[in-house]
């Protein structure tokens, strides 16, 4: 299964089932579990604009986890670099995630200042960087563009079998 997003009216954002289950690995669904987080990283489609996430960093050992509060630490940049390498440099850097422990998650103000910091200082292709909650029940998807212009994704197609066509 896989996840597919439409992000504006040309453009989708389509996350692979082996991305999900890397990311659903740590949702919170255990009282004791803390908040886990990481870098999205993917395609730019050529023959759309549709943007495909394929694998994400999950945890690492240098990151702060608490149960509502995750800190990125450094090494998930060297992990992308280390997976863009081994790639041949066509790993592009996407967004980045994280887990909330509600079943419907929404942003936290550190949350959305962190996003803004990272559109803003981060390296990326395109217009805009991705940012997926992975709630207890739901994933919800928000988008910030280079203008600042802030949206929460709508689902599509939970199964849809074609990359390329729309
Ligand atoms: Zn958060």
């Amino acid at each position: 299964m896989k996840l597919v997003y439409r992000v504006t009216q040309h453009q989708r954002l389509i996350i692979v089932e082996h991305a999900l289950q890397q990311m659903q690995a740590f949702a919170q669904r255990r009282c004791w579990d803390s908040e886990a987080g990481g870098v999205l990283l993917g395609r730019h489609l050529l023959d759309s604009r549709d943007v495909v996430v394929d694998e994400v960093t999950t945890p690492q050992n240098t990151d702060r986890r608490g149960r509502f509060n995750f800190f990125r630490s450094s090494r998930h940049e060297l992990e992308a670099h280390k997976r863009w390498n081994e790639e041949e440099r066509t790993l592009a850097y996407l967004g980045l995630w994280h887990t909330h422990p509600e079943p419907d998650p929404t942003p936290s103000s550190v949350d959305q200042r962190d996003w803004i910091q990272a559109v803003s200082g981060d390296t990326f292709e395109g217009d805009r960087l991705f940012f997926p909650i992975i709630g207890t029940r739901d994933i919800r998807i928000w988008t910030l563009s280079r203008r600042g212009a802030f949206r929460k994704l709508k689902l599509e197609n939970e199964n849809e079998e074609d990359h390329g066509a729309s």
